[in-house]
């Protein structure tokens, strides 16, 4: 619980005034980080190789039922990453090749990520303003997994419940 004098803590200003909306202000007074989101869903990144085909990579998408992967080296390197997004353009772009195209060829290589001391809110604030929806979480040269807008949301619904009982439980005795 935040009292009112105390504001939470996130190891950075926020960029937001006393006009932000309701949900901006309730999300602001969570203290999660990316490794409690982590934690709750699991440190595994689905990869694939540059010189994969973005046919493979569509069955690898609906394999694991995800719209983005990471696109690795041979040293395991982050090269890139690819969703949904990328390959949806590609065959707008180019309809009869986009299949036989590369991860490679459709990727994006300059990607924003998070460390698991990234505050939950300056997620969703490089989400906004980067305009994705997934962020790969780095544990210096270590890759910790990847969280999307829908993780940050069933999170932060999770935590709404639990404060919600807390409540309750402190009216109801
Ligand atoms: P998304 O909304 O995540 O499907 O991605 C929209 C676009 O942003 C696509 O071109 C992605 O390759 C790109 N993208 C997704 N995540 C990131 C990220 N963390 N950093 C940079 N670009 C990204």
């Amino acid at each position: 619980m935040v009292s009112k004098n105390k504001k939470p803590h996130f190891g950075h200003e926020s960029m937001h005034t006393h006009s932000q909306s309701i949900e901006a202000a309730v999300i602001e007074q969570s203290k999660a980080t990316a490794e409690n989101i982590l934690a709750n869903k699991g440190h595994d990144v689905v990869a694939v190789r540059p010189t994969d085909s973005i046919h493979k990579v569509t069955e690898v998408m609906k394999e694991h039922g995800i719209g983005s992967v990471l696109v690795k080296d041979q040293n395991g390197h982050m090269a890139g990453i690819l969703t949904e997004r990328d390959i949806v353009r590609g065959f707008a772009d180019e309809p009869d090749n986009t299949f036989d195209e590369t991860a490679a060829d459709l990727m994006t290589t300059d990607v924003v990520t998070a460390t698991p001391e990234t505050p939950v809110l300056e997620l969703l604030h490089r989400m906004s303003e980067g305009r994705f929806r997934h962020i790969p979480v780095i544990d210096g040269e270590h890759i910790a997994g990847m969280i999307s807008i829908g993780d940050v949301v069933k999170f932060r619904l999770q935590e709404l419940e639990y404060e919600a009982l807390k409540l309750k439980q402190m009216i109801v005795g």
